[in-house]
């Protein structure tokens, strides 16, 4: 099974795990450079985009996993794990750093700041059409993909309401990221997804 690092600084992690668990991965915590080292592939929880930017660099995290990605390292970003994996966002704390693996624009807290959190059953392209199902996605003080780089495919949109097609899913080669949390509804199909990636990622081209 491929060996999956969830960042540990921060936010959920714990569902991560359990997440990853059941799509057949082997799921570990990373905080240190050599647990970061030991993982074939990393996943970015919600939490707090800035905060997990500073603890990065104080945990000698930030330059390590920045190369990793930058050679390749399959990665999966939930909501501020969307925001870090970025290469360029909106409305963030110019202090803030991020990891330049995915080519999105990204507004943080981009659904207003009155909207804590919503739900929404939306159609996930390469999901939604094998399974037969939408999705049931919750967004907690989201980010959306303002804009895309061509190489960039859109995974998912918001279906309806003021933010109607609004993107919310990417994929760029190895690197996948969602506004929403899949980890907290007991749906593992984008975790299941991931864990394909991974393994896709190994196959000789
Ligand atoms: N609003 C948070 C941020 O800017 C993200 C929220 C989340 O991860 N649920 O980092």
């Amino acid at each position: 099974a491929p060996r999956i690092g969830v960042l540990a600084l921060q936010g959920d992690v714990r569902e991560h795990l359990a997440a990853l668990t059941v799509a057949g991965a082997q799921a570990a915590t990373v905080r240190r450079p050599e647990e970061l080292a030991a993982v074939d592939a990393i996943v970015i929880p919600g939490g707090e985009s800035t905060t997990m930017s500073r603890l990065l660099t104080v945990f000698d995290l930030f330059d390590p996993l920045r190369q990793r990605l930058a050679d390749g390292m399959p990665a999966y970003g939930s909501c501020a794990g969307m925001i870090l994996l970025a290469t360029t966002i909106l409305d963030t704390r110019p202090d803030a750093r991020h990891l330049d693996a995915l080519d999105i624009t990204v507004r943080r807290n981009a659904f207003g700041r009155q909207v804590e959190s919503f739900e929404a059953d939306l159609e996930f392209d390469g999901i939604s059409e094998w399974s037969g199902d939408t999705m049931r996605a919750v967004f907690i003080r989201a980010p959306w993909v303002e804009s895309i780089s061509p190489d960039v495919e859109v995974l998912a949109r918001v279906p309806h309401g003021p933010a109607q097609g609004r993107i919310v899913a990417v994929r760029q080669g190895n690197v996948l990221a969602t506004s929403f949390h899949p980890e907290v509804t007991g749906d593992r199909r984008v975790h299941a997804y991931f864990v394909d990636m991974v393994r896709g990622a190994d196959d000789p081209a």
